[in-house]
């Protein structure tokens, strides 16, 4: 088999997934050895859904407004992933930006 995008060599690998630092367990992948594109079927797709949902890590992204606090600006967290962060109310947490285009909240 050849890579679509360029052309290199494919083989069968198992890798190792993991969602939001949540280990899914390895997957049957066909990575490229030039230029590391990996590519996996349906099934093997669905499956690690299937092992997210499981752990609880499925779809915990989420798009959140921005609303005003006083003079300060506050974003609406869901719960899910409140769940997932083990956040509560009250509980102080470290803000600072990665970038321009990126917020991190550290709740350790
Ligand atoms: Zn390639």
């Amino acid at each position: 088999m050849k890579c679509d995008e360029c052309g290199g060599k494919v083989v069968k690998k198992d890798v190792l997934f993991s969602v939001y630092g949540e280990e899914l367990g390895k997957f049957p992948v066909e990575v490229c050895t030039k230029c590391g594109e990996e590519l996996f079927d349906e099934a093997t797709s669905q499956k690690m859904d299937e092992v997210a949902k499981k752990k609880g890590v499925w779809g915990l992204g989420a798009p959140a407004k921005v609303t005003q606090v006083g003079s300060s600006l506050a974003v609406v967290i869901n719960k899910r992933i409140a769940t997932f962060l083990q956040l509560q109310k009250g509980k102080e947490v470290y803000v600072h930006p990665e970038d321009k285009n990126k917020l991190i909240i550290d709740t350790s």
